[in-house]
């Protein structure tokens, strides 16, 4: 450090620095965020219900199939019987009744099977209806989640532009810090998160705001700008 300019330069870095600081943290912490998250998390959650439903329907559908295909292969043995009863000369009264009877077992087992078939359609009609609304609310969820990106994407690129402006002046302030002071004044922007170096305004830090006492402030109007001082209170460095 040769002169007090390089610590104006460095107190213009840190200016710098935390705009770009306050920026990041704008950018990671706009609302806009918080409301795509909650849209987003109520897609999922949608999501989540209607393949519940979905699947219920699904293994519903696959019931009624089932039981469809048992009523097909309970009428192709029905039309089997009735053929052999009035077309292959079956003439026997007891065999006639015996196949009578076998016809009946068959058309009761239809009969049973196609009220299971009516039950299922009740139950999956709701089914139904609710993956009909979900699908609904998921359209509308949709329609939320572009419009709160639009919004998002807006606001980033706002916050883009400053933070490219502000990144390309403040590099070009680094440039002609040499290597060594800018590692003190990154050591100190670490330890004291982000903001290391301040202006001593009117006797007091502006860092942690205190007054320093009446005795150091006279003491350091008698030192060199380029004698680095820190705050009593904090330990940053004062720019004076
Ligand atoms: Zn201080």
């Amino acid at each position: 450090m040769s002169d007090g300019g390089s610590f104006e330069r460095l107190l213009d870095l840190q200016e710098h620095d935390t705009r770009i600081d306050q920026l990041n943290h704008q950018r990671a912490t706009l609302p806009e965020r918080e409301t795509l998250a909650a849209v987003q998390a109520s897609l999922t959650e949608l999501d989540r219900m209607a393949a519940g439903v979905q699947a219920k329907r699904d293994a519903a559908g696959r019931d009624q199939k089932r039981r469809e295909d048992e009523v097909a292969g309970l009428e192709a043995k029905l039309g089997d019987l009735n053929n052999s009863m009035y077309s292959s000369g079956v003439t026997s009264p007891r065999e006639l009744q015996t196949m009578q009877e076998e016809i009946d077992a068959l058309q009761r087992q239809r009969r049973g099977i196609e009220d299971e078939i009516i039950e299922l359609m009740e139950y999956v009609e709701p089914l139904d209806e609710q993956l009909s609304a979900a699908n609904e609310q998921r359209a509308a969820l949709d329609v939320d989640a572009q419009a709160s990106l639009g919004r998002l994407t807006e606001q980033e690129v706002v916050i883009d532009r400053e933070l490219k402006a502000v990144e390309g002046e403040r590099d070009a302030i680094a440039v002609d810090v040499p290597a060594d002071v800018m590692d003190m004044y990154e050591d100190l922007r670490r330890s004291f998160a982000g903001l290391g170096i301040v202006r001593l305004e009117h006797g007091i830090c502006g860092g942690c705001h205190l007054a320093l006492p009446r005795a150091e402030v006279d003491r350091l109007k008698h030192l060199a700008p380029d004698v680095p001082v820190h705050c009593e209170e904090c330990g940053r460095l004062l720019v004076r």
